[in-house]
């Protein structure tokens, strides 16, 4: 953990310049794409085969730049009074054309009688955007992802779970460490991100995992607010 918040701690400072070169990165690489599919429609078989690699590896490029520009955003905002459940409410059904896709359902469940939480509101969402991502991802037969919204005397939790192939316990200390990723198509910035923007609201993230059987993620959010940036 210690290790973990010293690397979050270099990122926050180093984010703000990845995010800026990550901008400048995608503009080329939009050329380099529009480029290399004008010349696949007149390339040979063989050469066909070079462009198909050409084009999956500037999509890595751009998925990593996607990542770096999320951190960006802080800059620019502000906090706000909001409701948790309308949080999570918005990114289930931003993301649900990516669940259909997926044969997966997202179910929310909320405590009622939950009061608003001082946050970013983006930022919170690209957490919980990261974090039912990777459980969809990881029930590629398609499931079922819950939300558990619930209220402690000082905090905010929800715990996102899913039933999908769960996490070797050796491997769980490891997450949010950046790049550090089991897929083959993965960036392995999203955790990292979540443990910055979770950190900067003074909360937790709690990862629990069973091979074969799935993960649950809980994130806990002070009542009283962020503490001082
Ligand atoms: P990425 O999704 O790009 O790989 P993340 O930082 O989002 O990067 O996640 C890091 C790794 O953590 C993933 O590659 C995956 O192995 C593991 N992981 C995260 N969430 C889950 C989950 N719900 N179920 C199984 N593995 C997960
Ligand atoms: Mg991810």
């Amino acid at each position: 953990t210690e290790q973990l918040l010293r690397n979050t701690e270099k990122l926050a400072v180093v984010g703000q310049l990845a995010a800026g070169i990550a901008h400048e990165i995608r503009n080329p690489l939009t050329t380099l794409k529009g480029f290399l599919s004008l010349l696949k429609s007149q390339a040979t078989h063989k050469d066909n085969w070079y462009m198909d690699v050409m084009m999956s590896e500037i999509g890595q490029i751009e998925r990593i730049a996607d990542q770096f520009l999320t951190v960006a955003k802080p800059q620019t905002a502000t906090y706000e009074t909001v409701n948790l459940e309308t949080v999570i409410r918005q990114v289930a059904s931003f993301l649900h054309p990516i669940a259909t896709m997926n044969n997966v359902q997202i179910g929310i469940e909320s405590e009622a009688g939950e009061p608003a939480l001082p946050c970013e509101p983006n930022q919170l969402k690209q957490v919980f955007i990261n974090i039912v991502k990777n459980a969809i991802e990881a029930m590629p037969q398609g499931g079922q992802v819950d939300i558990h919204i619930a209220r402690h005397p000082d905090s905010i939790s929800a715990r996102v779970i899913d039933y999908g192939h769960g996490i070797p316990q050796d491997r769980i200390p490891h997450l949010g460490e950046p790049f550090y990723t089991l897929k083959e198509k993965g960036t392995g910035l999203g955790l990292m991100i979540c443990y910055k923007i979770i950190k900067e609201h003074g909360g937790t993230i709690g990862i629990t995992s069973e091979v074969g059987r799935g993960t649950a993620v809980e994130i806990r959010l002070p009542l009283s607010g962020a503490v001082t940036r």
